[in-house]
């Protein structure tokens, strides 16, 4: 380390304002080098354009004061902490209220200064001024004056405050020597962007809103740019390099096999199967997305098509996310099959961990024994090669990365088509960055005979009826899924009052449910445990099932018609939506009853929206403005770096000029030189995953 040279490699903390102590703090929000902290953009920004004097109060407007704090008192009530202090600043008095912010008690002293920026209201009682609603607030030195003026807010912990951001950043960047460019100029000219250095000072400290928005679209663009680089790349040289296979036209073993299918197919499943199938004709390699809410049949199209290419010769690989929805189509697809003398094979953990069964295995699917192999990510291991691979199927995308679908092509020599099957209904702007080399095929309408689940939220205290209205559906001859969020009790408080799935299973099976078969599921069983289990489901022996989120994609049990979620409000609406998805497949009616006892606003308006609609779509865009896509996709495992500025709701606009652009760029040869250097050079910015989806 040296202290004449800036690197932005550089550890944080010799960042003047930050040294060791903060940086490890900031380490917990993933903010370990100089790059970190200049990339972790503002969350928001907020005007404090003018402070106001506490007697020229308006009740009921937002405003900026500044004072000193006296009379700090403490209080409980019904689990809350309640922080209240007086500020005056020579004008008048205020009373400010904090919530359930017990660390402030060491913070707030007497004669503070400080920076106060909320709701004034008149208080009811006492009939004088007060602020209850404090949306942010800062220590101020004796002789500090409060920042005006547009003002970053970024996402913190309680240990790093806005004014230690706001220091080290203004620090940072006095010390950073001009950023060098990294797109090629004709980009900047064409598309009116402003140069990275002048982007990256803007978006901490913009002196307005419109360089902000100059900013931020630069930015943005950066972002997405290289995605749509790095996703043609992908899609060029898979059509380059090495060309797809024609399968031929749907004959006679297609044909069984959809008169094998114990329904006839809705209009949605035969376009899309039609869709499918061109591709599967013509010579380029397909890429295709099938999206279709739960329940709609995308398995049964996914098996067609596996057909299709073993009617031509070749094998066919279907990748399901859990080991459990890889026994199930497994045990869908050999009762359908074997009949007409189709070879089904399950790569299943148990065979992963036998060394005997796997060599056998891996043998049997190099030698062409087997013509369709179900599997988890286990497909995907070392060792597994295919004799003639003609198609891959993965089953809900999402929780597979770019690059793990990309391995798989790479197990044989002939190069396959590939479907991908999503139940997660995706915004236009994220189909074109996460999947932005894919074809999509929409299933819209669900098989008939379908009755809309019912969805009710209730409260704890509702739960002894609930249960019965579960027993009354148990000896109709239904079955049921109760589902928790966590196996073991927690320790710590935040989640100390949640039930265990054990805990719920004791309850119920030593209680109401005592003479009903009862069992228990969750992800830390043995492979063998949970295999036994579902069965035993599946063939309804057993009658309820309380299970954490394992059963959460894909399960398919038609005659259970009740689920019932406990913590509901713990869950995303995809998730819950998703789980509910594990009833209403027969013709039975069927419920959803989501307990919760959040008091929170948001938990509720969420719970009202699952009890309003059953549109997947709408309930995945609410719950991606509400999470943002890294946690909608589960822990950025769809292998793309996460997006630090780019929107996918608001940025459609930047991203389809991100794309014109890498068209352009890439289809030159020389460009493709200057993009795998640019990738080196952005190994550091945009970290290892960048050059996952792209370094094949
Ligand atoms: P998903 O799209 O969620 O993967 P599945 O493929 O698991 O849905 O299908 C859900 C249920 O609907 C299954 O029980 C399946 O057998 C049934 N199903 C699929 N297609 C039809 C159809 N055309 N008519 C009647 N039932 C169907
Ligand atoms: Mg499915």
């Amino acid at each position: 380390m040296s202290f004449d040279k800036f690197e932005l490699t550089d550890n944080v903390m010799y960042v003047k304002g930050v040294g060791p102590r903060r940086a490890a703090a900031l380490a917990k929000l993933n903010i370990v080098t100089k790059y970190d902290l200049l990339t972790h953009y503002p969350r928001t920004y907020e005007n404090h354009s003018s402070l106001t004097k506490i007697c020229d109060i308006f009740t009921g407007e937002t405003v900026l004061l500044v004072g000193k704090i006296f009379n700090i008192t403490s209080r409980e009530a019904r689990n809350l902490t309640i922080i209240e202090a007086w500020l005056a600043d020579g004008t008048g008095y205020i009373k400010l209220t904090w919530f359930n912010q017990k660390y402030l008690l060491t913070k707030l002293k007497d004669g503070m200064k400080l920076f106060v920026i909320g709701k004034a209201k008149i208080d009811r009682w006492s009939d004088g001024l007060a602020m209850s609603s404090i949306d942010s607030f800062e220590i101020l030195d004796d002789d500090e004056e409060p920042e005006l003026g547009i003002t970053p807010i970024y996402s913190s912990t309680a240990a790093i405050t806005q004014k230690v951001f706001r220091t080290a950043l203004r620090n940072l960047l006095a010390q950073m020597p001009p950023l060098k460019e990294i797109l090629p100029r004709e980009i900047l000219e064409e598309q009116d962007l402003i140069s990275l250095d002048e982007a990256i000072r803007t978006i901490h400290f913009p002196k307005d809103y419109a360089t902000l928005d100059l900013a931020r679209r630069r930015l943005a663009f950066d972002e997405l740019f290289l995605i749509q680089c790095g996703l043609m790349l992908i899609k060029k040289q898979t059509q380059d390099e090495r060309l797809g296979i024609s399968h031929k036209k749907n004959g006679k073993l297609v044909k069984a096999a959809l008169e094998k299918l114990p329904f006839e197919l809705t209009k949605d499943q035969k376009k899309v199967f039609r869709e499918v199938s061109k591709d599967m004709e013509s010579k380029l390699p397909m890429r295709r997305l099938i999206q279709g809410d739960v329940g709609s049949g995308k398995t049964a199209v996914a098996l067609l098509a596996l057909v299709k290419t073993v009617e031509n010769g070749f094998q066919g690989a279907f990748m399901a996310p859990t080991e459990i929805l890889a026994v199930q189509h497994y045990e869908k697809f050999s009762n359908l099959l074997n009949d007409l003398g189709i070879r089904v094979g399950l790569l299943s953990a148990k065979v992963t961990r036998s060394k005997k069964l796997r060599e056998e295995l891996y043998q049997k699917i190099f030698s062409h024994e087997l013509d369709i192999i179900i599997g988890t990510h286990a497909l995907i291991q070392e060792g597994v090669k295919f004799s003639k691979l003609g198609l891959v199927v993965t089953d809900e995308q999402h929780r597979f990365g770019v690059n793990q679908r990309s391995m798989l092509e790479k197990k044989s020599d002939t190069l396959p088509d590939m479907l991908v099957m999503t139940a997660t209904p995706i915004p236009r702007t994220m189909t074109l960055t996460v999947y932005g080399d894919l074809d999509v095929s929409l299933i819209k309408e669900l098989p008939p005979g379908r009755k809309p689940i019912k969805t009710f939220t209730r409260n704890i205290r509702s739960r002894k009826k609930i249960y019965e209205f579960v027993r009354t559906e148990i000896s109709a001859g239904r079955q049921a899924y109760v589902v928790c969020p966590l196996i073991e009790r927690s320790e710590s408080e935040t989640l100390a009052d949640i039930e265990s799935a054990e805990e719920i299973f004791d309850m119920l099976s030593k209680g109401i449910f005592r003479d009903v078969n009862c069992a228990l599921l969750h992800g830390k069983m043995k492979p063998r445990d949970k295999d036994e289990i579902m069965e035993k489901f599946r063939d309804g022996k057993t009658k309820l099932l309380v299970a954490t989120t394992v059963i959460e994609v894909g399960v398919d049990v038609p005659n259970a018609s009740v689920m019932v979620v406990e913590h509901a409000e713990r869950f995303g609406l995809a998730q819950l939506h998703q789980l509910r998805g594990r009833v209403g497949r027969g013709s039975d009616n069927s419920f959803c009853i989501l307990i919760s006892d959040s008091k929170a606003d948001i938990s509720k308006a969420r719970l009202e929206t699952m009890e309003a609609t059953n549109d997947g779509f709408k309930l995945a865009e609410e719950d991606l403005k509400l999470r943002g896509p890294g946690q909608f996709f589960g822990e950025a495992q769809h292998g793309l770096p996460d997006l630090k500025i780019a929107n996918v709701f608001r940025d459609l606009d930047i991203l389809i000029q991100a794309r014109d652009a890498a068209e352009k760029f890439i289809t030159d040869e020389e460009n493709l030189n200057y993009f795998a250097n640019l990738r080196k050079n952005l190994a550091l910015a945009y970290g290892d995953k960048f050059n996952q989806i792209t370094a094949n």
